[in-house]
């Protein structure tokens, strides 16, 4: 059985210590702790702990007191009974608002269809109005699925597991927390792929050995010809590769594990940009590197972010080893991505003020001023940016605080996302009607829309829509569009589609 993570590893791991914050925990920790009391996990054990490793989780990314007394507190509205009036008067608006969206998010349902998956990981960024949400959701999600073995049904097992490969290790990813994603993967692979994972496992056990004295051999000598260059302030780490990443590259290689050279990576930590630059010409006058595995993702960072040089030389001995060069800052992000920069620890000193907005003010202190072209608000059919280019946007310098308070507070909710009567999500922006709705399924089923029913009630079609809702379009052969619906229409798509079918039905009475 697992023990409970005590009170005191959570505050050790929290980045701010202020009178206030501790209390917040602390009485966070003990409303759970209670709460939780008559309930048991699977494995039999107190579930409480649970909820304190999904808080002792956020503390160790370094997320602020607000979200790890939610991370605490996230089951205990819906699990065990206590009032939402509770949380909010105990612990304030904030907090409740967290529990509450990581609550909404647990109603969301994988269906194990390829299709599906892009809509509901959408679905998933327009629900968590606050990314932090999704990053409690996250913690929550990885302590689940490092205890799968506990849960009973096997179908259910599977359905988690799937779900946990195919929607929150890539939303993690996109977040940049490569931690999390790793560990995700990892832990649902054995029980979404068994054979697969075992044939993986038995190829990985063969070449253990033989990485591990390369990587020891390697760094002895990188040190020495660091320490002749007068570089001596790094250090350095080894990478293993998730067995789940490794799985998905052999797949991609047919099987040949001698042709996958990052199985282990050595990791060298230097404190400027100007040092890895120096000791990338250092590692390539001594060890010749393998062509085509140079990537600069320091000048060229990737999508999400990422940062560090990336080199691949022959150790000599008929192997090879890869290298990644990379600053402090650029380590803490590349472990942690946007939780690294949601930390709590540059609020300390400043305003210390709680409001809703002022971790974002906290979000990427260095990246002020600027305004960035890319963040136009205007709503124009066919330029919807998609959710992951947004957050990749944030990791990019030159982005200005305004965009970053649309980011936590606007971002997510332009938009509404929902179901076909068969859950297909349609992404629609706010205000969007059952007309915008049926024109974006096909034009076919708008110029024959006589009706709606939004969640099984028949609506007007000039009903704005809401997140979540499942909206089934009722067309009759007879059924033709009007003036009347170009005007309730909102999106371009519907009111084009309109404007041809008036324009044919106006060509046939001349
Ligand atoms: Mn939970």
């Amino acid at each position: 059985m697992t023990p409970i993570r005590p009170l005191k590893d959570i505050l050790a791991e929290m980045t701010a210590k202020d009178a206030a914050s501790v209390a917040l925990i602390t009485k966070a920790y003990a409303t759970a702790e209670k709460a939780h009391a008559p309930q048991k996990r699977y494995s039999g054990d107190p579930y409480f702990g649970h909820p304190a490793e999904v808080g002792y989780l956020l503390a160790l990314i370094g997320m602020d007191p607000a979200t790890i007394a939610a991370g605490l507190l996230h089951d205990t509205v819906e699990d065990a009974g206590v009032k939402p009036e509770t949380i909010s008067a105990d612990f304030g608006m904030e907090v409740l608002s967290l529990v509450q969206g990581v609550t909404k998010l647990g109603e969301l349902r994988y269906r194990g269809l390829e299709r599906h998956t892009e809509s509901l990981r959408k679905l998933f960024a327009a629900t968590a109005k606050d990314i932090r949400v999704l990053i409690i959701k996250l913690m929550d999600r990885l302590h689940n699925a490092t205890t799968l073995e506990h849960v009973p049904r096997p179908e259910k097992r599977e359905r988690i597991a799937l779900e946990t490969l195919e929607i929150y290790a890539p939303i993690a990813d996109r977040l940049g927390m490569s931690v999390a994603k790793q560990e995700l993967e990892d832990a649902a692979f054995p029980w979404a792929f068994p054979k697969e994972f075992e044939k993986t496992r038995e190829l990985l056990k063969e070449r253990h050995n033989e990485n591990d004295k390369r990587l020891e051999k390697v760094e002895k000598d990188l040190k020495r010809e660091l320490g002749d260059a007068k570089i001596r302030t790094f250090r350095t780490e080894a990478r293993r590769k998730g067995i789940y990443s490794l799985f998905r590259k052999l797949e991609r290689k047919n099987w040949d594990i001698n042709s996958i050279y990052d199985i282990l990576a050595l990791r060298v930590i230097f404190p400027t940009v100007a040092d890895c630059y120096a000791a990338l010409g250092i590692i390539h006058s001594h060890w010749r590197p393998v062509p085509g595995k140079i990537k600069d993702y320091i000048a060229f960072p990737k999508p999400n972010g990422y940062q560090s040089i990336h080199t691949t030389v022959y150790t000599g001995d008929g192997g090879a080893l890869e290298m990644q060069l990379r600053t402090e800052a650029m380590h803490r992000e590349a472990l942690y991505g946007i939780a690294s920069h949601l930390s709590y620890k540059d609020a300390q000193g400043g305003q210390g003020g709680r409001g809703s907005l002022s971790w974002v003010r906290q979000f990427f202190p260095r990246l002020r001023g600027s305004t960035p072209a890319t963040a136009s608000t205007s709503e124009t059919e066919g330029s919807v940016p998609d959710w992951v280019k947004e957050l990749a946007l944030a990791h990019q310098p030159g982005e200005s605080e305004e965009y970053l308070d649309r980011l936590k507070s606007d971002f997510f909710s332009h938009r509404v996302f929902v179901f076909t009567p068969k859950s297909d999500v349609i992404d629609l922006p706010m205000g969007a009607t059952p007309i915008d709705f049926a024109y974006a399924v096909h034009s076919d089923v708008g110029n024959k829309m006589s009706g709606a029913r939004v969640n099984g009630k028949m609506v007007s079609l000039d009903t704005a829509l809401r997140n979540g809702d499942m909206v089934e379009i009722i067309t009759k052969p007879s059924a033709k569009p009007s003036r009347k619906w170009h005007n309730i229409a909102k999106t371009n798509m519907a009111k084009k589609h309109i404007r041809n079918a008036l324009g044919q039905q106006e060509d046939k009475k001349g």
